[in-house]
């Protein structure tokens, strides 16, 4: 019963196959696996290793320092990435350890150059460039074309691995002329430097939206996250894409009651049941990452049957209406996301409902929530925070 409380149980095999049916669409692309976020919520370290196995990833992305060394720590072997900035106190740290950065100004390559002759080392640099976010990146123009080329021929360090800009509007279906304008941005760009005598190798501009329907070449690689997670990128990105949803989350009654007409049910007395009522406690709640916003809102799944969540959210605990669940007992499952049955709740349906954004509500999913992996229906791995 250790997980009886609330657990996030992981398909590993889902995961493979969102990435196989991925690489379907990018047959000559290397495809990082995006890990920020603990991996979008699901554990980035238990995925990190199941994939250095999958010759269809060729590495990670991490938004941070931080992250990129725990998955070293972990004994990830594939190159990792860090897509967003890096302080100047990591940068010896992630020179050691052959991660590779993002660089986008001449200070942050003379710094990692610096760095990199004391320790005797490369640094495999990713050049970022700002093509319509406006997030970081070097703007596009012939300015910036002339310093990246100074930078590497300056600094003998500094290894010109990759470039990469980023889509602000992939996922808006069948609309792509933003998208075209950023991709026309990214390729003058790299033509600007090859006419500088500066090539690289890996040249990258897709997220998750981008590598499953643009059209144009997808260059060298593609940068997938959500949808490895069997996420949607957006509800406008093609649906016939086969998805395999990755996640559940999972929780018991522990305590079951009937309550009178009249009688309220949590802070505030938000509701009041108009008959008498079969009420359910499940001990999972805001902390939990379960968003309060859901309160009166949200349904669960006991016995195969959606059962409304009533009255507000604690940190820790919810209430349900069981009244139309026959034979329901304590102890009995509580699918909150994921199926049961012929019922279905998608991490797309609570982020609807909470006014809030599938991505967001994953990498919420709190601390205090175990999670279990699967393979063939059979737990090979947990993780816990909490011992
Ligand atoms: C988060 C992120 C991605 C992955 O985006 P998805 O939509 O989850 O595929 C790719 N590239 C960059 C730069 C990112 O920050």
């Amino acid at each position: 019963m250790d997980f009886y409380r609330i657990c996030a149980k992981v398909d590993l095999n889902a995961i493979e196959e969102n990435i196989h049916a991925v690489k379907l669409r990018c047959p000559d692309q290397k495809i990082y696996a995006v890990m920020k976020a603990d991996g979008y919520g699901f554990g980035a370290v238990p995925i990190a290793k199941d994939l250095e196995k999958d010759d269809e990833i060729y590495g990670y992305a991490a938004a941070t320092a931080e992250e990129a060394y725990e998955l070293l720590e972990a004994g990830i072997k594939k190159p990792i990435l860090i897509l967003g900035f890096t302080f100047t106190h990591s940068y010896e740290r992630i020179i050691r350890e052959g991660v590779r950065p993002v660089i986008f100004t001449k200070k942050m390559a003379d710094d990692y150059a610096s760095y990199a002759r004391q320790l005797g080392k490369k640094v495999f640099c990713h050049i970022g460039v700002d093509t319509g976010m406006s997030r970081i990146g070097y703007q596009v123009n012939e300015g910036s074309a002339d310093e990246i080329a100074a930078i590497f021929k300056e600094h003998s360090e500094l290894v010109p691995e990759g470039i990469f800009t980023h889509f602000a509007r992939a996922d808006e279906g069948a609309d792509t002329s933003h998208t075209d304008e950023q991709y026309a941005k990214f390729m003058h760009m790299i033509d600007m430097l090859k006419v500088r005598g500066v090539n690289f190798k890996i040249r990258h501009c897709c997220n998750s939206a981008a590598s499953m329907e643009y059209t144009k070449d997808k260059l060298d690689a593609v940068r997938l996250g959500v949808t490895m997670y069997g996420m949607w990128p957006s509800d406008d990105v093609d649906h016939s894409f086969p998805i395999h949803r990755a996640v559940s989350l999972v929780s018991h009654i522990v305590h079951l009651k009937t309550i009178s007409a009249g009688t309220e049910v949590s802070y505030g007395g938000t509701y009041v049941a108009k008959a008498p009522t079969k009420i359910a406690t499940v001990p999972v709640g805001y902390a939990d990452g379960y968003p309060r916003s859901l309160s009166g809102k949200a349904d669960v799944i006991i016995h195969g049957k959606r059962c409304p969540i009533v009255g507000r959210i604690c940190m820790d605990q919810m209430m349900v209406d069981v009244s139309d669940v026959p034979d329901v007992a304590p102890m009995d499952e509580v699918t909150l996301i994921g199926k049961d049955g012929d019922e279905e709740i998608t991490v797309e349906e609570l982020g609807d409902l909470s006014g809030r954004f599938n991505y967001e509500l994953a990498c919420d999913l709190g601390i205090r929530i175990p999670r279990l992996y699967y393979r063939n229906g059979e737990m090979v791995e947990k993780k816990k925070f909490y011992k």
